[in-house]
């Protein structure tokens, strides 16, 4: 019985431990970099080279740095803190195989503006992102949801006209295609926008 205490006593220890080291070294890791740096995307892959989904750089560290996952892909800088002798990733992979469903990623304002490639779905008008603001196709005054299915990108022009009406109540707007629930397809192709300017992460994503 004491034994077994003992023995998850010192396993607590160890992970406590580890917990430290590993709070330093992010720590040092977030002084180094910045806080700019350290959101720089990464992209994560599983165990079986697929692509599952992208976090910051600091996450991607502290993977690394806990042996939940292995450096892909560096970037052209490394970390040299304490006793760390760090590479940028740019691309980790698990090592452990996750079964992922591919509905876990987060409905935001960014991932509809980047499933939408910054259109405005009503007139086509492309804008940056701060320019640009999300409209509810069936408005939430009418028991419009917030789902990948109702949210489109809309310059402002367009979501003063459209107000709180339905589209079949206005004669000149029109959404330009059916706004496309959260797929495969649709991950794919946010990780490829973010991806554009890292070639690193290209051989990953297109084959
Ligand atoms: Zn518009």
């Amino acid at each position: 019985m004491s034994f077994g205490k003992s023995v998850v006593h010192a396993r607590k220890q160890k992970s406590l431990a580890k917990c430290h080291t590993l709070h330093i070294e992010s720590q040092s890791v977030r002084t180094v970099y910045g806080p700019v740096a350290m959101q720089t995307p990464v992209l994560v892959l599983n165990a079986s080279y697929e692509p599952i989904n992208i976090c910051g750089a600091r996450r991607a560290l502290v993977l690394v740095l806990k042996g939940v996952a292995t450096t892909e892909e560096e970037r052209n800088f490394s970390l040299h803190a304490a006793r760390i002798n760090l590479p940028m990733p740019s691309v980790i992979r698990l090592l452990e195989y996750r079964r992922i469903p591919h509905q876990t990623r987060a409905l935001s304002r960014k991932n509809i503006l980047l499933r939408d490639r910054n259109t405005c779905q009503y007139c086509g008008i492309v804008l940056a992102a701060g320019e640009l603001t999300l409209d509810h196709v069936i408005p939430r005054s009418r028991g419009g949801q917030s789902t990948w299915e109702n949210l489109v990108a809309c310059c402002h022009a367009c979501n003063r006209k459209k107000g709180n009406s339905m589209l079949h109540e206005l004669v000149d707007l029109q959404l330009q295609r059916e706004p496309r629930p959260f797929s495969l397809h649709t991950s794919r192709h946010i990780m490829r926008m973010i991806g554009s300017s890292d070639a690193r992460w290209k051989k990953y994503l297109f084959y």
